[in-house]
């Protein structure tokens, strides 16, 4: 199964996914995830992925297609794939279409998930992730340890540079701007399902796994 989780920068997309892997058993592939990867590396690819990261902005397509076709030509998600992030253009959803043709898949499901802007920036400016397992903790809601140390992997918290207000502002423009029109790309298809991304985090879930189950 492919299916796509959507909404807007801090709507839950990366904490769902993780929840869905065991169950669903297919991989998460966040293209920020991967990015922020690359840029650990130090690579060059990974200083122009920064560029327009630190800023708020989108990645150019043709930078992230590279990466991910990359990732699905390996066996990574050979069985399919939770999507998380990506894709963010309507180019990219073109391009993602026909990669997954050439591989006799389709997108199945896109999972809208819908929250207001107010709500993002309170969820975005209080989170802290870990570098090395990517799990996510909010100050209030799921405070990280004291030490700094994860829960999960022992690996190191902090605060990503684009979770201020500002960045988180950009972000959604962008959302706003280029990647509504993914949403529009695959309602044609008759493939979405919006879900209220606002509740407790096990309640969403359901959302989301009615959302899969429907039609
Ligand atoms: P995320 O972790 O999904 O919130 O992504 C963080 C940042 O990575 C975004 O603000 C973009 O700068 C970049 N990025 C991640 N995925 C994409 C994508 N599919 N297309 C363009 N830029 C992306």
């Amino acid at each position: 199964m492919d299916l796509l989780l959507f909404g807007p920068p801090g709507a839950g997309k990366g904490t769902q996914a993780k929840l869905l892997i065991e169950e669903l058993g297919i991989p998460q592939l966040s293209t920020g995830d991967m990015m922020r990867a690359e840029r650990a590396s130090g690579s060059d690819l990974g200083k122009r992925f920064a560029e327009y990261m630190t800023q708020g902005l989108l990645v150019p397509d043709e930078l992230v297609l590279e990466l991910m076709e990359k990732v699905l030509s390996s066996d990574a998600a050979a069985k399919g794939a939770i999507f998380d992030g990506f894709p963010r253009t309507a180019p990219q959803a073109e391009a993602l279409d026909a990669i997954l043709a050439k591989l006799g898949r389709k997108i199945d499901r896109v999972v809208a998930i819908e929250v207001d802007l107010n709500v993002i920036i309170d969820r975005v400016t209080g989170r802290r992730v870990c570098k090395s397992c990517g799990q996510t903790y909010h100050l209030r809601y799921d405070p990280p340890p004291s030490d700094g140390v994860c829960t999960a992997c022992g690996g190191e918290i902090y605060q990503r540079a684009d979770d201020t207000e500002e960045k988180v502002r950009t972000r959604d423009s962008e959302y706003q701007a280029k990647t509504s029109a993914v949403l529009e790309h695959y309602d044609a298809k008759g493939v979405v399902v919006r879900i209220d991304g606002v509740g407790e985090l096990p309640e969403v879930t359901d959302r989301i796994r009615a959302a899969i189950a429907s039609k």
